[in-house]
């Protein structure tokens, strides 16, 4: 292998994304503020480090469901978009109460497809990013759920995000996930999967792997993210898949150390993001 883990200390430019599994309590699905603050302290250290930080967070309809009351993940979709609205205003407002205790400016960016398909609504998103990033501002990111229908969603934030990491340039894309990487077979239910620490080329027979294993709480499951690994690879961005059981994690992945699956970037010049956005069923 010619590529060392190590060169993940020079990333610039790095897309993080947190599933409301990750960010929310199993028992209860209520915030896990202790996690949260320890994500909110590590992305201000990246950002001290002169990094470009963008956070990609799920949570607004987890946390606006536990919030008005609701015990099972509502199927209707104007519920799940009233728990979206409720949700997303709750999220930030912990989110800029955590950084605010680092003097960090965090700012919310909320896409639809449509932002992505229409060129000046994409250029505006992308400008927008640019300036907020010149300024040190972390932009938070999730999928604008309360006004999103079938044909402009995105359906999930592990595309979402590897979307963003795209228009951006990003370098790096870290999805932080409720498992501990890419197996061979899902390890829920194979004792026998091996785990995969590095991937050079995303193949038919490694598709054939991210079978869905999809939570109850968030909507990505390994098939959105190999999903995700095709889009940020071929457009030039290495990406490492970890477990955020704990949020430390992201350190060690920039350190260099051999933790999640990693696979490398493999920028593809015949890959034109608003080609595949306009044409691919995303799963
Ligand atoms: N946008 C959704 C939310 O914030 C999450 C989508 C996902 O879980 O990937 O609730």
């Amino acid at each position: 292998m010619t590529y060392s883990r190590l060169d993940l200390k020079n990333k610039k430019r790095i897309v993080i994304k947190i599933g409301s599994s990750s960010l929310t309590h199993a028992e209860t699905g209520s915030l896990n503020l202790s996690k949260m603050e320890k994500l909110v302290r590590v992305l201000t250290d990246l950002r001290n480090q002169g990094k470009d930080v963008i956070l990609v967070s799920s949570g607004a309809i987890a946390v606006g469901r536990e919030t008005v009351g609701l015990k099972e993940k509502p199927q209707d979709k104007s519920i799940k978009q009233a728990c979206a609205a409720v949700g997303q205003a709750r999220l930030m407002m912990v989110y800029q109460k955590l950084f605010a205790e680092y003097n960090q400016v965090p700012a919310q960016i909320l896409m639809t497809k449509y932002t992505m398909i229409n060129d000046i609504s994409r250029e505006n998103a992308q400008n927008t990013f640019e300036e907020l990033l010149k300024m040190g501002v972390i932009p938070i990111v999730n999928e604008n759920d309360t006004v999103s229908t079938d044909e402009i969603e995105f359906g999930d934030n592990d595309t979402l995000s590897a979307l963003v990491a795209a228009l951006i340039k990003a370098d790096m894309l870290i999805l932080l996930s409720d498992i501990d990487g890419l197996y061979t077979d899902d390890p829920r239910k194979n004792p026998e999967a091996v785990f995969i620490d590095y991937v050079d080329i995303i193949d038919d027979k490694l598709s054939e792997m991210g079978k869905d294993s999809s939570t109850s709480v968030g909507t990505g499951g390994m098939a959105t993210k190999i999903t995700a690994a095709k889009i940020a690879t071929n457009s030039g961005a290495d990406m490492v898949i970890a477990n955020g059981e704990n949020v430390y994690i992201i350190n060690e992945i920039m350190e260099g150390n051999n933790v999640g699956t990693l696979f490398k970037a493999n920028r593809d010049k015949d890959f034109i993001l608003m080609d595949y956005i306009r044409t691919k069923q995303y799963s």
